[in-house]
């Protein structure tokens, strides 16, 4: 297999989760007699670009035709990140009425809600129907399609073309990042700014996050891979922020190559940070797998300790990365009876792989479990805050990630 980004031929094995359904094929009733596709779900490093890939599998597309969508709008802290955003970059680049802001995947249109409040001019690139229906209720305009250089190109071509280009968590994502970075290029006015946001993949060795890996996520990216990529499509990074959503995100500000901002210090200094943390040699990719086996076997040892000492379980959170965790670990109903979600379109569905059924957590309340792993650690002060009533009852909150913490 060749690098996604620069073609260099992948040696250097990262991660090794065996195999998997897609973590977004969430089952009804009725699936549960029927066969369940597996995929392999392996993560390769490229030692010219640095880039951090799954590895390619047969029919790929199969993925992308989920019943099922993520509204953004679900999360209230992720809303309040979304407007905070908005607040800073209008008066960072003094955005105003004769401005035109572009968001890639702009979901249920959770942020471009507030460009519209603001009287600002925007447009949302969204291929999913559900959420496209939501952010066109808001007042949004919607192109209902993948981005990428020809769509890029024909905004360009339409005058479309925006003063801001954002993505939020959509850059990970896609399976063909060269091309949706040229499409950005297309698209972006001359002096115009891309922002993006992804996980740090610095974060994520650190951290153990091995589950926030599925096969819907390409891509685990450092800034310098960034850097890299943005080089080959004729665009620069020209400043950070490192951000703690996701378990440490990065947001890069872009611009054209030949954009005479300057590079800031942040740029730098990080650079050096991820040289100095190993980022840029093989040893520290190749010691991952092991990282990740031992958080694996202490959750999976818990729930087995729990269930021999008769106490209860439940979860919390039906997220992509649960499934990751509770596929490699191989945990079933037995362990875990049940999640709680508070996403209306999961309830009464089955995760893939474990078939835990995913309940309405006004259930986690009424059956009060001895514990609950909580799986979407990234938001678990939320979820403990809205279980306050249960901790006074002696519930206690688990989470598996970086290590196995039971409070
Ligand atoms: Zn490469």
């Amino acid at each position: 297999m060749k690098c996604r980004h620069c073609g260099s031929a992948l040696r250097c094995d990262f991660l090794d989760l065996g195999f998997a359904p897609p973590s977004n094929a969430y089952l009804a009733a009725e699936d549960l007699s029927k066969p369940e596709v597996y995929f392999p779900l392996r993560l390769k490093v490229c030692e010219e670009c640095w880039l951090v890939q799954t590895e390619d599998y047969a029919s790929a597309e199969s993925l992308f035709s989920p019943e099922y969508a993520y509204f953004s709008s679900a999360s209230s802290s992720w809303l309040v990140h979304a407007a905070r955003y908005v607040e800073m970059i209008t008066r960072r680049l003094g955005l105003g009425q004769q401005s035109m802001v572009i968001e890639v995947a702009s979901n249920d249109g959770y942020l471009l809600k507030n460009f519209v409040a603001a009287g600002i001019p925007c447009l949302g690139v969204e291929p999913t129907d559900s959420t496209a229906d939501a952010a066109e209720k808001l007042g949004i305009p919607v192109l209902r399609e993948f981005f990428g250089e020809a769509l890029g190109k024909r905004l360009a071509d339409e005058s479309k073309g925006a003063d801001l280009i954002l993505g939020n968590n959509v850059y990970a994502h896609v399976p063909d990042i060269n091309d949706f970075t040229k499409g950005i290029k297309a698209a972006l006015k001359a002096g115009g700014t891309v922002t993006l946001e992804f996980p740090h993949v610095m974060r994520l060795i650190e951290q153990n996050q091995f589950d926030t890996v599925y096969h819907e996520h390409f891509s685990y990216l450092s800034l310098f891979t960034v850097g890299k990529i943005f080089e080959s499509a004729g665009l620069r990074v020209f400043d950070v922020e490192e951000l703690p959503t996701h378990g440490g995100s990065l947001r890069v500000y872009g611009c054209h190559a030949d954009d005479p901002r300057q590079t800031t210090d942040a740029v730098t200094t990080l650079l050096a940070e991820e040289e100095t943390r190993g980022l840029r040699s093989s040893a520290v990719y190749a010691d991952f797998q092991v990282k990740a086996e031992k958080v694996k076997n202490d959750a999976l040892a818990f729930l087995i300790e729990a269930k021999r000492a008769g106490k209860t379980v439940a979860a919390y959170g039906a997220a992509a990365k649960g499934n990751t965790l509770l596929n490699f670990a191989g945990v079933k109903p037995d362990l875990v009876p049940f999640v709680c979600d508070a996403a209306a379109a999961k309830q009464n569905k089955f995760m893939p792989g474990s078939h835990i059924p995913i309940l309405h957590p006004d259930v986690i309340s009424e059956r009060r479990p001895d514990y609950v792993l909580i799986l979407p650690w990234n938001i678990a002060t939320e979820v403990r805050q809205q279980l306050a009533t249960l901790a006074e009852q002696g519930t206690k909150f688990v989470t598996a990630v970086p290590d196995l913490k039971i409070q």
